[in-house]
């Protein structure tokens, strides 16, 4: 049977992109359609917007510490309305490039809201393209318990609009958003309280690396709550929302913005018409060649709910295409060793697996730790310490993770991902000369394994 497409992809974003325009210069014939910004949410209202806020936020700092250097200067002050313009002028260049990538590469862009009509069929502005593959790559969109005057909260994707900076804030979770939004508020100057439900935050993460980020947030004067949920928000006549806590007690701010996960955005999506299943948290269920319960159907990135960053949805956007048009280029993902940012003040960067991963796993582990204070910040008064940690395997002496709190944590773990996925042992970073003076450093010069834990 002719179809109009060979591969027809639901969403501009960044895995629908990537499939798309590799998919299209492998000779495929290509159609992308997107409802809603080019470029998708990590271009929009994801990664790239918040990396401007939080540079943004940094300079409080800067300023602080550059007096310390013999810089003098007026009161620093801070405007918004013109971060956000700023941000939002290069945000609307990126989707013309965005455009242009498509379109340059030969692929057939339909904006507009595009619905499955069948296993073979898409409909898009009244039109019905058939085609012999379908790729949903529509992503995810912020979710928040329903509450009682939920309507009162913002998510992510208002955060980038606000028409003003929140005097008070209260955020709601203890994921990478709620961490990272709370840092850009409080060093903007909003009085920022960061609630979280469970005992420490960012679940999933190596234990030095929560508490160590705990510790840092409150000696900046972040107030962090742990224990803590809201059951009802009120607005007040004079515009304050209450925060009604589980406790009985409530709390006054202008601001509440949730940060509580993402669900996959399936809505009006047609999947009634096809034989696609959803697992049991209602992402995409997908095969190791993300291929649906429906055969001619496939799915990546957020939408399938494995690893919700970029650089993945990238990364299954190329192996689809490689895949299918391109077999003898085709490499399946390797999920082993992703490496990972918190882009809070000060940042994470993690990869690997962390000391209680590392336990659970079986193996008998050698922790090197060290906490230090920054050079840079010797001249000054902040008290700020860096961290950095090394999980090795005891027995085989490979390095099983590496984690750090500290600046430009993502950037030094990203080098050093590459070492651990060619599977380098703590002999090999004791080997290695160091840099210095820099942070990184500190990474192939720790020696000594700190004691192991009393059971
Ligand atoms: P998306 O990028 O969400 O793209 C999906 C696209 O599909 C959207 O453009 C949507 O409009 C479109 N669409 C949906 N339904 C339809 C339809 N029916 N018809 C047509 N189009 C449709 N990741 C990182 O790696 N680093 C970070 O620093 C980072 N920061 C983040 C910060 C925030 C606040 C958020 C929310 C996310 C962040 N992420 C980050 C995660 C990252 O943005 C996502 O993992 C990534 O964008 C997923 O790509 P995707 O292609 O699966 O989906
Ligand atoms: P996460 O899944 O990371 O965190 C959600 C948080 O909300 C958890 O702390 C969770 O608590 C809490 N939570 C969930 N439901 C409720 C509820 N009903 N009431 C109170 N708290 C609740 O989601 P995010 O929204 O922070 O981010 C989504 C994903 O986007 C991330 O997982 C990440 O993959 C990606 N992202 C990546 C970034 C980066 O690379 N720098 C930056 C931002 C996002 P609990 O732990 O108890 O379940």
């Amino acid at each position: 049977m002719a179809y109009d497409f060979d591969l027809f992809v639901i969403g501009a974003g960044s895995g629908g992109v990537r499939a798309g325009r590799f998919a299209a210069g492998f000779g495929a014939r290509v159609a992308v359609a997107e409802s809603r910004y080019l470029g998708g949410t990590c271009v929009n209202v994801g990664c790239v917007p918040k990396k401007f806020l939080v540079y943004g936020a940094h300079y409080a700092e800067d300023f602080e510490q550059a007096k310390s250097f013999g810089w003098t200067s007026g009161e620093p002050g801070f405007n918004w309305s013109t971060l956000i313009a700023n941000k939002d002028k290069q945000i609307h260049h990126l989707n013309g490039i965005y455009r242009n990538l498509l379109v340059n590469s030969g692929v057939t862009l339909l904006e507009g809201h595009a619905k499955l009509t069948g296993p073979n069929q898409v409909s898009i502005n009244g039109q019905t393209y058939s085609a012999e593959h379908i790729l949903i790559a529509t992503g995810g969109w912020p979710q928040m318990p329903d509450i009682p005057g939920r309507e009162h909260a913002i998510n992510s994707n208002e955060a980038f609009f606000l028409k003003e900076l929140p005097k008070r804030i209260v955020v709601v979770g203890g994921g990478y958003i709620a961490v990272e939004f709370a840092s850009i508020f409080h060093g903007l100057g909003a009085d920022t309280t960061l609630m979280y439900r469970g005992e420490l935050f960012l679940r999933g993460f190596d234990g030095s690396v929560r508490t160590h980020l705990h510790e840092e947030l409150t000696k900046r004067g972040m107030k962090v709550r742990f224990n803590s949920n809201i059951e009802r928000i009120e607005k007040l006549a004079d515009g304050t929302l209450q925060a009604h806590l589980e406790d009985g007690s409530s709390l006054n701010t202008d601001c509440v913005f949730y940060a509580t996960g993402r669900r996959p955005m399936l809505d009006n999506l047609g999947l009634e018409t096809v034989d696609v299943k959803l697992n049991k948290d209602g992402f995409v269920d997908v095969d190791e060649n993300y291929q649906t319960s429906e055969p001619s159907i496939l799915a990546i990135g957020d939408v399938i709910g494995r690893v919700q960053l970029t650089p993945v949805a990238l990364a299954e956007g190329m192996a689809v295409a490689r895949r299918l048009f391109q077999p003898d280029q085709y490499r399946p993902v390797d999920y082993s060793h992703i490496p990972t940012a918190v882009f809070s003040l000060p940042n994470i960067g993690t990869v690997g697996l962390s000391e209680e991963e590392a336990r659970k796993a079986g193996h008998e582990v050698q922790i090197f730790e060290s906490r230090f204070r920054p050079m840079k910040l010797t001249l000054t008064d902040n008290q700020e310490r860096t961290l950095m940690k090394l999980v090795v395997d005891a027995t085989t002496d490979k390095v099983l993770g590496c984690h750090m709190v500290g600046p430009d944590a993502g950037e030094i773990v990203q080098s050093l991902a590459i070492a651990l996925k060619a599977g380098a042992t703590k002999r090999i970073f004791d080997d290695t000369i160091g840099v210095h003076p820099t942070l990184a450093e500190e990474f192939v010069t720790m020696r000594t394994p700190v004691a192991p834990k009393q059971a």
